[in-house]
């Protein structure tokens, strides 16, 4: 068994394996040696001589299966200065002074965190939650992407995430092109989105994809005043759907279960080619029975037009008639959508010329409610924010 490992592979290069191995009750206890090192007195920089090695501490170490563990047995070193008459204590890298797990034990607990609640890998390794979030942070806070060895991201991705339903919010800057996510900076009011932006790690991006929370697009270029700004096709069309839900909710539902509010959302909201024959139909029958629904549906589908066009001009024109169409025709939850486009018009538009979507980003927030459940809230945004960034962090 012990023959299977080597230092490198034990991660301990400043040690050689010197014996066979020791088998105990959950696993092996390998001896290990540091190879030759000279040590220089603290004091006065001389070479030191060894006064004494003959206590030994044993660490885990690493864990080959979850029923066995690997421990290893360390030789404390003194070392003594003639000249100066001192004595003390060699550290090495692997090993903390104090407790009895090694570096890469602990990085191994922190890399497990990684994906997974800190709990579940407590349960696991046996060790306490609360020492699985201490050495997952210290592990983050020393592995996390630097700046200084990455080219600016020239696209981003902006979104808001609540921590607390409704309590507070913090703002993800992410690269549009690989997911990474850079900052998450806490509160979501202008000021608090400004001073994101300024403590933004990078130069300014060439653009940033944004939701159309009001004045985004003021508050974004008063800092970046170069930077293009597209609103997301996700978010134009949630305007729609929020729009035929609250509709739907008026028509009433008195006696529709809770499966049937599904269904008839998913009829609703859906692009007709993804449902079938027969929910095109019951479709068809719903909508024939609820004219102001059935004007809205009809107002989504034209704007579906604007997205499939095929080029920048095509989009233009595509969305000028329908804003001008809608500003005074159909149901007014429809002319307020159309207020709304054509306040955004250079930001839907710009869409059809930087081809991004926050559709990462959204796929992100999907992970970062994961990491809410995981983490029973988080209340310590700085810690969250740290685990946000390790599970979405640029491909080596
Ligand atoms: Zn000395």
């Amino acid at each position: 068994m012990y023959k299977q490992f080597t230092t490198d592979i034990l991660h301990l290069p400043t040690f050689t394996l010197n014996d066979e191995g020791e088998r105990v009750e959950d696993g092996w206890v390998l001896g290990v040696e540091p190879g030759l090192q000279s040590h220089l007195c603290p004091l006065c920089f001389q070479e030191s001589i060894n006064h004494a090695r003959n206590k030994h501490r044993i660490l885990r170490h690493a864990s080959i299966s979850t029923q066995e563990t690997i421990y290893i047995r360390v030789p404390v070193h003194r070392q003594r200065c003639e000249d100066c008459g001192i004595t003390w204590t060699v550290e090495w890298p692997e090993i903390p002074v104090r407790g009895n797990v090694t570096v890469h034990f602990k990085q191994m607990i922190a890399k497990r965190g990684i994906g997974q609640s800190f709990e579940a890998v407590a349960r696991e390794m046996a060790v306490p939650p609360s020492t699985v979030a201490s050495w997952f942070y210290t592990y983050a806070e020393e592995t996390l992407a630097r700046p200084s060895d990455y080219e600016a991201p020239q696209a981003l991705c902006m979104d808001e995430f609540a921590h607390k339903r409704g309590h507070s919010y913090s703002v993800a800057l992410q690269d549009a092109h690989t997911g990474h996510v850079w900052q998450t900076h806490p509160g979501k009011s202008r000021a608090c989105i400004q001073e994101g932006l300024r403590r933004y790690p990078f130069q300014a991006p060439e653009v940033i994809v944004t939701d159309l929370a009001p004045g985004m697009a003021q508050t974004v270029h008063e800092i970046w005043p170069e930077t293009a700004i597209v609103v997301d096709k996700f978010h134009v069309i949630q305007l729609f759907t929020q729009a035929l839900d609250r509709a739907r909710k008026l028509e009433g539902n008195n006696g529709t279960s809770h499966k049937n509010i599904r269904h008839q959302r998913r009829l609703l909201m859906s692009h007709p080619k993804h449902l079938k024959k027969e929910e095109k139909e019951n479709l068809r029958i719903w909508l024939g029975e609820n004219p102001e629904l059935k004007k809205q549906w009809v107002a989504l589908q034209k704007f579906r037009d604007v997205y499939r066009a095929k080029s920048y001009k095509k989009a233009q024109k595509a969305l000028e008639d329908w804003c001008s169409h809608y500003l005074f025709e159909g149901a007014n939850a429809t002319k307020s959508i159309a207020k709304t486009t054509l306040k955004w018009k250079q930001e839907i538009l710009n869409h059809f010329i930087y081809q991004l979507t926050n559709a990462r980003l959204e796929g992100t927030n999907n992970l970062i409610k994961t990491l809410k459940r995981r983490s029973y809230g988080c209340p310590n945004m700085y810690h969250f924010d740290l685990r946000i960034r390790m599970e979405c962090r640029p491909p080596a």
